[in-house]
């Protein structure tokens, strides 16, 4: 496997970074940014989406007739990547999510209206699968839809849960039964307009301090146009789109920058007037972290190898999500476990060893192993699917 970028895809590399240095702001990138908390949520962040969209750098892997470049998925992949290491709102839903699956499996009128939008960075997702009753196994939803043969469409009853961006999201990509007899062929995907009448949206806060939502639907109607795909088909458009989620949605920069943090941390401190870098156990510290994170790189690789030649990384995300998110989750442990009783102390709190930056980095990592499919989820997975061990032993 060739590790080394060509000339061509470091030029772009060094494209966006300059392009990012020029915008480098506090309005749009997180200086300490964590797995999940990259969202398109304000307008200035919008406006930067809108800058790389300008320069063609938005779905870039993208067939030509769409707007994209037919480039191979490395160009997403430095894309996603460089903007996570400059805590950098990600693009993930729309070109990644919503878009390739639109492309693959979505009629003309939903590719008219959304792909020109998505590449623009027009329009903003929220995705809409967990419910009470279906979280790990999604497939229990139960978000009604009841044909309405009269008006030519589907109306929608119930309720989601855990709804990220659904307050500042334009359309919601949402799975609804549409046939009750059948549980992984009775599943279809709708497109809703997110300030649809009949939709009620309520916050829920995490440990991590991010927003997510409950959904409510009274009455929705959708029309058939608005129908993803085949009807009762949902179901395997979910599965692609979750496992295209795991790689768009997870890169490897939060894990980096937080390494770095430690380790610098580790390097800079003094305890009772001696230095920590002398002490054996942070050396050993710091050795795991670093060694952790080239894992996890090299999981990642794993995923673009397989993605960049056209195949639907399932096995390959579920590695590298359940190791880089445990390996987050490690990293946090360790940094509190050096700094004392003062690592405790949240951000901005003065005396909080790097600004409380691993308090909330304990408590943000815990939601980084539930949010798109917790880490018992990935090894059954790795299990059935990559190991072939049956479903009960
Ligand atoms: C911050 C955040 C953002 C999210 N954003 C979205 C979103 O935008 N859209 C959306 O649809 N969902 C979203 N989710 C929901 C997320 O996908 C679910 O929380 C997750 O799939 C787990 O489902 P659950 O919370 O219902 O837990 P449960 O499924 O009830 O699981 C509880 C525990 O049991 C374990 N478990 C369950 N089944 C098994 C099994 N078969 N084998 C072994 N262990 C098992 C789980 O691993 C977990 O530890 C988000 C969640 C979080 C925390």
């Amino acid at each position: 496997m060739d590790f080394e970028f060509s000339d061509d895809e470091n030029a772009f590399r060094q494209e966006l970074e300059a392009f990012l240095d020029a915008h480098a702001s506090p309005e749009v990138m997180d200086r300490n940014p964590e797995q999940l908390s990259q969202t398109v949520d304000t307008l200035p962040k919008r406006g930067l989406m809108a800058g790389l969209a300008e320069r063609g750098w938005l779905g870039m892997s993208w067939p030509a007739e769409y707007g994209g470049a037919e480039k191979s998925g490395i160009y997403d992949f430095i894309l996603t990547e460089t903007l996570s290491r400059y805590g950098a709102p990600q693009p993930g839903k729309g070109v990644g999510i919503v878009g390739k699956t639109i492309i693959r499996h979505g009629n003309e009128r939903l590719k008219q209206y959304f792909l020109p939008r998505i590449i623009r960075a027009e329009v903003e997702f929220a995705i809409g699968y967990s419910e009470p009753q279906a979280g790990s196994d999604a497939s229990a939803m139960q978000l009604k839809a009841e044909r309405d043969e009269d008006r030519g469409g589907w109306v929608l009853n119930g309720h989601k849960i855990w709804t990220t961006s659904a307050h500042f999201a334009d359309w919601y990509w949402v799975g609804a039964r549409t046939d009750p007899s059948s549980k992984h062929n009775g599943i279809t995907v709708f497109l809703v307009p997110m300030d649809h009448e009949g939709l009620e949206i309520h916050p829920t806060w995490t440990i991590g301090d991010e927003r997510t939502n409950e959904v409510f639907f009274s009455d929705v109607f959708v029309p058939d146009d608005f129908v993803v795909g085949e009807v009762n088909q949902g179901w395997k458009y979910i599965c692609e789109a979750l496992d295209l989620e795991r790689f768009a949605m997870m890169p490897v920069g939060p894990l980096e920058k937080k390494v770095e943090a430690f380790c610098d941390w580790v390097r800079e401190s003094e305890r009772d007037g001696a230095p920590l870098r002398k002490v054996p156990r942070l050396r050993s510290q710091v050795a795991q972290a670093a060694t952790e994170l080239e894992v996890a790189r090299m999981l990642q690789r794993k995923v673009i190898a397989s993605a960049v030649k056209g195949g639907i990384p399932t096995v390959e995300s579920s590695m590298y999500k359940l190791y880089m998110n445990e390996a987050g989750k490690r990293l946090a442990d360790s940094a509190l476990d050096a700094m004392g009783p003062a690592g405790q102390l949240k951000p901005d709190t003065e005396g909080a060893p790097l600004n409380g930056r691993f308090e909330r980095s304990y408590r943000y990592t815990v939601v980084d192993t539930i949010g798109g499919g917790a880490s018992e989820i990935q090894k059954n997975i790795i299990a059935r699917r990559g190991l072939g061990l049956p479903k009960n032993f």
